[in-house]
């Protein structure tokens, strides 16, 4: 059902296989309003996008549950996805229709990927999380009357919830496991999401995903802003959705790479999409609002759209950490998401492929660098588990990286290394190991001098162990350790 094709950090391209074709993820669902529709679906078809999501609650009140069938209903031949109503709840208090009927229709309409009806936790006090996690689950448990998450055509998500009450998240994902379902959801990020809290989205992700088996695809609720959508794939999850696209629209707000700007606010349209490149704001400004809200719609799924290419580009290329260093730089709430990303690191660095295909040189940027899972599992290795191939020698020499990534051999009797401002001490036997001559920098900060400051003093440390008598340190790095200069050294 599910494919996993390729790997960066914890994100995945994958593909996810329905009953009407197979999508490749990660991949963004429009949300379709089966009332009203703005944005016909011929459109976004145009765009690229091979799958919708629309609300089953909506179109069961609207055709007052009668069996039509989802894809003819919209129009749209490819995959489809129905939320349960559980937004619904969210927004409006409760429903008035049983989950029973409401997962039967899911079936009956052709669901390609249905929800159970959960109950979104939101942005509440404790015991009402609490008790939305485990109304959840038992609805989960309840509605294994009616399904089998295992052999349907439909493919069922559960959704975990407990919001920001991370202890909640840990526990529904650890009783989901219980569970034969085969796709998990993240519950409610909505609310943070839409305050700008990615610091507290990511580490709902991230408690979810820790628990969640790594082959399963997992589903983000209501997600469709371009600067959460790097930080989201990164962490694992798979796909997503959200109106925003539609609902910015309707308010005339226009979606950027870094923010979302007020048509009035812009003079140009900084995008090359069909809309942008046909009207100006101006025009936008002057027309019904109808048509405006249309072209406005296009553009934004156009952004989203592009967005997600990004970052299946930035996977292919094992660059998705150089991707959320540039989008962290793009607006504060993303860099509060990166930011967050440091304590990750095991669970990233555990999910990184320690090669990848096509490699072209890494980028560093500033100290976040430091923490790119391909960059820091290098120093780690050689610092904690590296034996040097001495061979006798009791003198070494460590120098700056040579510009062109040249490294010679040592002298006879002597042994080698080579260092870096950001990879830090590079064995002259491990020159051209993935990553140690591929870092392109330009130029050390002060977070990178400090790192390797302190590589070079712990290098020197495990050489003094080792019985080497004299360590030659060469060029900046001789400067860095003047004034705690380590054993056994001499500094040139
Ligand atoms: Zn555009």
């Amino acid at each position: 059902m599910f494919e996993i094709k390729d790997v960066d950090l914890a994100g995945r391209i994958g593909r996810l296989h329905t009953r009407h074709g197979s999508i490749e993820t990660p991949a963004f669902f429009p949300v379709i309003d089966p009332l009203r529709q703005e944005l016909p679906v011929t459109e976004i078809r145009s765009i690229g996008l091979d799958q919708v999501i629309t609300n089953a609650y909506l179109l069961y009140r609207r055709t007052g549950g009668a069996p039509v069938k989802v894809h003819v209903f919209l129009g749209w031949d490819g995959v489809v996805m129905t939320d349960s109503g559980a937004y619904q709840i969210l927004e409006y208090g409760d429903v008035d229709v049983t989950q029973d009927e409401i997962l039967k229709y899911q079936k009956t309409i052709g669901s390609d990927i249905g929800v159970i009806l959960d109950v979104p936790t939101g942005d509440v006090e404790r015991n009402k999380a609490l008790e939305t996690v485990e109304e959840t689950l038992r609805r989960a448990r309840e509605a294994l009357n009616l399904i089998d998450p295992r052999s349907d055509e439909t493919i069922w998500v559960l959704p975990i919830q407990g919001g920001k009450y991370l202890d909640l998240v840990e526990k529904s994902a650890r009783e989901a496991l219980k569970l034969p379902y085969r796709m998990y959801g993240i519950g409610s990020p909505t609310v943070f999401l839409e305050e700008y809290k990615y610091d507290v989205v990511v580490e709902i992700i991230y408690r979810a995903k820790r628990i969640l088996p790594g082959g399963r695809p997992v589903h983000l609720f209501g997600a469709g802003h371009p600067l959460i959508i790097p930080f989201a794939v990164a962490l694992g999850v798979d796909t997503f959705d959200s109106a925003s696209y539609i609902i910015y629209a309707r308010d005339d707000r226009y979606m950027t790479e870094y923010g979302v700007y007020r048509l009035e606010q812009l003079e140009y349209f900084p995008c090359d999409c069909p809309v942008c490149r046909r009207y100006t704001p101006r025009d936008l400004a002057e027309m019904p609002k109808p048509e405006r809200v249309r072209l406005l719609a296009l553009h934004n799924l156009h952004v989203i759209q592009r967005t997600v290419k990004r970052v299946k580009q930035a996977i292919r290329e094992g660059r998705l950490w150089e991707l959320l260093e540039e989008t962290a730089r793009r607006h504060p709430s993303a860099r509060s998401a990166l930011a967050k990303f440091r304590k990750y690191y095991r669970y990233l660095e555990k999910a990184t492929p320690t090669s990848k295909g096509e490699v072209r040189g890494l980028r560093a940027y500033g100290g976040e660098s430091l923490w790119n899972p391909h960059i820091l599992r290098f120093q780690e290795h050689i610092l904690a588990r590296y034996q040097p191939r001495l061979k006798g020698a009791k003198r070494a020499v460590l120098e700056p990286m040579p510009k062109d990534s040249k490294c010679l051999p040592p002298n006879d009797g002597e042994y080698k290394a080579y260092y870096d401002y950001f990879i830090g001490v590079i064995p002259w036997e491990l020159c051209g190991v993935y990553p140690s001559i591929h870092v392109d920098h330009g130029g050390p900060t002060l977070e990178a001098i400090r790192h390797l400051e302190n590589a070079l003093i712990a290098f020197v440390h495990k050489l003094v162990k080792l019985g080497v008598e004299e360590i030659i340190i060469k060029g900046p790095g001789a400067d860095l350790l003047r004034h705690r200069r380590p054993p056994n050294t001499k500094l040139e």
